[in-house]
Formats: structure tokens, sequence, C-alpha cells
């Protein structure tokens, strides 16, 4: 870039590299679906899903190697934490997809200014207001009309509830806000999602309206993963609409994914059905969320990685 003032060129030469993820695994499923696994080194790796749509295209983008969280039905959190991706780790894989997808048969005649990737969510790997100064870093690349310019409403972050973070994200890059609820109660929530215990569900729905403030949908999401008989029942589903009547939100029902050894059995159809029917007539939008890609295993909670463990389980917790 000849048109940069040579000491500045000399000063990136010293302080900066240019270097994109390298892609250790690159699948393409039957009905769309893409998905890289990049190698973060150290035999450690994260994936990064592509989900196209009719009318948009999706990219799931991961936020930690692993997650510290574990969450019991999340083969992610099964893994173990290995460490936190960097700002630039982040938004190289909404660059690396973005050039990969042009290059595919069905995109190559986009015109410049066309986009394949027209949202963004981050809800592939790791807990990402764990990750909080990078995460929000990388958001602000993709909202920055001079980088990706994407709208607030078409980046989603998801939460397992960290409260505090909720807070001070809503103040400082108050994106669209999907919340990882998958309980009724705080009883089952500290068994299945354990940050509960230290941010209980009373404490969760107060941040979630506070973000209403500042957020740029005039609701939330919550999401609530359909395990059989864990949460499924129509008694449950009373409880979730008392819960979460004082915040505007709609329900993404998640059918649950399994992977070995997980111990769940995803809800019967006809269950999660009278859920969402239950939710429906008392005015929740509750939809049913689409399992994509699961024939290369790239549906929610089924991304793997490859994680080294490098933290004790008893000090994961703590580093939170
Ligand atoms: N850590 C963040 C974002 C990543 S998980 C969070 O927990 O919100 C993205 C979504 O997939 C979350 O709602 C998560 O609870 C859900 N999920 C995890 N494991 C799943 C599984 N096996 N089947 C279906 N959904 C799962
Ligand atoms: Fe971590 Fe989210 Fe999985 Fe929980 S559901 S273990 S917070 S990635």
């Amino acid at each position: 870039m000849t048109d940069l003032a040579k000491s500045f060129r000399s000063s990136l030469d010293q302080t900066a590299i240019i270097e994109i993820p390298e892609i250790e695994h690159d699948h393409l499923s039957s009905d769309g679906t893409r998905k890289w696994l990049l190698d973060m080194g150290t035999k450690n790796g994260i994936e990064t899903v592509f989900i196209p749509e009719e009318s948009r295209g999706t990219l799931c983008i991961s936020s930690q190697v692993g997650c510290a969280l574990e969450c019991t039905f999340c083969s992610t959190g099964r893994q173990g934490f290995n460490r936190n991706l960097t700002s630039a780790e982040i938004i190289g894989q909404l660059w690396l997809a973005n050039h990969k997808l042009r290059e595919q048969d069905n995109y190559k005649s986009l015109k410049k200014d066309e986009k394949v990737i027209t949202n963004v969510v981050m809800m592939g790997m790791g807990e990402p207001l764990a990750n909080y100064k990078h995460v929000v870093h990388a958001l602000e690349m993709m909202l920055d009309d001079n980088i990706y310019g994407l709208s607030r409403r078409k980046v989603t972050l998801s939460t397992s509830g960290l409260v505090p973070a909720i807070d001070k994200l809503r103040l400082d890059c108050p994106v669209s806000l999907a919340i990882s609820l998958h309980a009724p109660n705080n009883e089952i929530r500290d068994e299945i999602v354990p940050i509960n215990k230290k941010y209980p569900l009373d404490e969760l729905m107060k941040s979630c309206i506070r973000y209403i403030e500042k957020a740029p949908r005039d609701f939330i999401t919550f999401e609530y993963v359909m395990l059989e008989n864990v949460n499924d029942s129509v008694e449950q589903a009373k409880q979730l609409l008392d819960l979460i009547k004082d915040v505007p939100s709609k329900v993404n029902l998640i059918p649950f994914n399994p992977f070995p050894n997980s111990g769940y059995s995803c809800s019967k159809r006809t269950a999660i059905k009278l859920f969402q029917d239950i939710l429906m007539d008392a005015g929740i939008v509750a939809t049913i969320r689409k399992t994509r890609g699961d024939d290369i295993d790239a549906a929610c909670g089924q991304l793997v990685g490859l994680v080294r463990d490098k933290t004790k389980r008893s000090i994961r917790l703590r580093s939170i």
C-alpha cells in the first residue's frame, strides 16, 4: 500500500502481521450448510458454520476454544476450556467464510456489494461474554460501515447468562441478544446450566428488561433446548410463561441434538409441538428451530472442534 506514509508502513512492519485462519477441514452438507474446522495452534481447533436460507445467509461464529461453563447437554461444554480467541481470530472467521463462499459455484456471480453473509450469530463454540473484550472488538468490526457494515439487528450474541457482562454489553455494543434459558425454574437450571447458581433467574430476567432499553430489537430471544423428561412437560411450559411474563420476548425451541454419551434424548415431536402451542396460546411468539447440517455435525451443540483442555475443572468456573 504505497499510499501509506513510509514511516507508518515501517511501524506496521514491526507491529502487525496479516494472517488468515488455517483450514483443517471444510465440509459441505447436503442442505447447503458449510462447516469449517479451523486450526488454532497447539493441536486445538474451532468451528465456524454457514447456514443458507432463502432470504438470508447466517454465519455462526465461535468465541473460545472450548467452553468452561459445563452445561450438561452441550458437547462443547463437555470438551473443557482451552483459551479465549483474539478479536483477530473471531473476525477472521467472518473474513474467511466470506472469501470461501464467494468462490462457491452458487455465489460466484454475486456482485461485489451483494452479501452472502447477511447475519452473524455468536452461537458457535464458547461463551462470548466470558471473552468480553475480544468479542466486543470483533462485534464493532462487524458493525463498522468501513469494514462489514452489518446492522445491529442482524448480529446476535447468545449467552448462557453472565449478568454483569450483559449489563456492560447494553452500554458498549448493544446487538441483538439471545439468552440460553433452557429451564423454567432455578432448580432445573442449576442442574443443566450451572452458571445459574451464580446468576439465578430473577437477576437474569431483570438484566433482560434493562437490556431492552438499548437493544436494536424490541424483544429478547430465549433459547430453550427440548430435553425429554427434563424440561418439556405441560407444567414446565406454564412455569416458563410465568417466568418470562415481564420480558418482551420470543422463544426459540431447539430440538436437542444428540452426541455420544450425552445421557439425554430429544423430546418427542408431539411434546415439542404441545409446548409451543401452550406458549403461542398465551401470546408468545414461539418457533421451533430447524436442524441444519446435522449430516456434518454442524447443528447447535454439536460443535466439538479439537479442544485440548489445559485447565482443571475446579479452576474453570473461578476464571469466569
Ligand atoms: N455459549 C453460548 C453460545 C453457544 S451455544 C450460549 O450458551 O448461549 C449456542 C446454543 O446452542 C445455545 O443456546 C446452547 O444452549 C445450544 N445448545 C448447546 N448444546 C446443544 C445441543 N446438544 N442441542 C441443541 N442445542 C444445544
Ligand atoms: Fe458453553 Fe454455551 Fe455450551 Fe453452555 S451451552 S457449555 S455456555 S457453549
